[in-house]
């Protein structure tokens, strides 16, 4: 089987649609298909500032969330990062063999220094797409499902491969990106150019999955369109419009060009009152899960106990070989 290799950050209480859509539903969908290493990534959730207490509490909230998504610890390694110390470790080799320009051209650290004011933005948050290397060649990864804003990062990830292999002889098998097209960029409800992102501009754009799911229909229903009354799909001219159809066609399997046949001669509020109660429909149960997880925090905790040793089994094989390639002396 190939191997499969994704993380997703605990820096909020809640994973939001974007990340559902976008990346959790095809972490589940690949336990069938691959040998599926997920992760909770709290070494990149501390590149910007965090409460410890918060922190650790997210932390569990992400696994529990995976969990009531659909991984099966039967069928997936599911672990914090934290846990298996190799990814710092392969991180620093990584950074060493990275151009100083090379780590610059990062967009996100761009949007996300310009976010967090430049001046407070630190050397981790400016480094973190290179500990990602580490962390998908670790295990010698085939396939990284990821949102498109992780597809530069996945590059990168194979040009430090590459480079290291061709310095220090094979040692890294080269990744490749899993993007689903249609899901690969859900955007914010208020601002349809924008994506739907944890640290979002606006809370009435950001579609929690544990949010009241109240709350959330009332989003959809009051999501930015635009002047027109045509519900087509046209990410340019309309793109609010664009991303609640690719919402609705990912949550019910209809395909949009169906959709635009369903509600053809209807207004926008039909479209977005349907969405918000197919939404409510799937996130009522989901919320639920979740609770059940997280009120048996010691099955919780040994879960993840169980994927980090299973983690780390194949994390220190990989290390070794690339501390030998590196000319590391062997520990006695
Ligand atoms: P932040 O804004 O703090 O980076 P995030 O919302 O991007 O948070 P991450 O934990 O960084 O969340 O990302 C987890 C996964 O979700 C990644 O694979 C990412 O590409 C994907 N993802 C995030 N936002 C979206 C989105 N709006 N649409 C599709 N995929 C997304
Ligand atoms: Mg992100």
């Amino acid at each position: 089987r190939p191997r499969a290799l994704s993380g997703i950050q605990p820096t909020a209480s809640s994973f939001h649609l974007g990340n559902y859509l976008g990346a959790i539903r095809q972490y589940v969908a690949m336990q069938e298909t691959h040998d599926a290493f997920y992760m909770v990534v709290d070494l990149h959730a501390i590149t910007v500032p965090q409460d410890p207490a918060t922190l650790r509490a997210n932390t569990r909230l992400a696994a529990a969330q995976l969990l009531a998504a659909g991984l099966d610890p039967e069928r997936c390694t599911l672990f914090v990062q934290s846990h298996v110390p190799e990814h710092a470790q392969l991180g620093w080799l990584m950074n060493c063999i990275t151009g100083f320009g090379e780590a610059s051209r990062m967009t996100q650290f761009k949007d996300k220094s310009a976010r967090h004011g430049a001046d407070s933005a630190t050397v981790g948050l400016f480094t973190y797409p290179i500990l990602q290397v580490a962390d998908i060649l670790l295990y010698q990864a085939d396939a990284v499902p990821v949102g498109e804003d992780q597809r530069q990062h996945i590059e990168l990830t194979r040009d430090l491969a590459e480079r290291f292999n061709g310095r220090f002889g094979a040692t890294f098998n080269l990744p490749a990106a899993h993007i689903v097209r249609e899901v690969a960029k859900i955007y914010d409800l208020q601002d349809p150019t924008a994506k739907m992102s944890k640290s979002a501009a606006t809370a009435k754009g950001l579609v929690n999955l544990l949010d009241e799911p109240k709350a959330s229909a009332k989003k959809f229903r009051s999501a930015v369109t635009d002047t027109d009354t045509v519900i087509r799909y046209d990410e340019k001219e309309k793109p609010g419009i664009s991303n609640l159809l690719r919402i609705h066609s990912a949550l019910t399997g209809t395909g949009i060009a169906e959709l635009e046949e369903q509600y053809a001669g209807k207004g926008y509020g039909a479209l977005k009152t349907d969405l918000a109660e197919i939404f409510v429909a799937w996130v009522t149960p989901f919320r639920e899960r979740t609770q059940e997880y997280l009120g048996d925090p010691e099955t919780l905790d040994s879960v993840l106990a169980e994927g980090a040793e299973k983690a780390r089994a194949v994390a220190a094989e990989t290390l070794a070989l690339a501390y030998d390639r590196i000319g590391f002396l062997p520990a006695k």
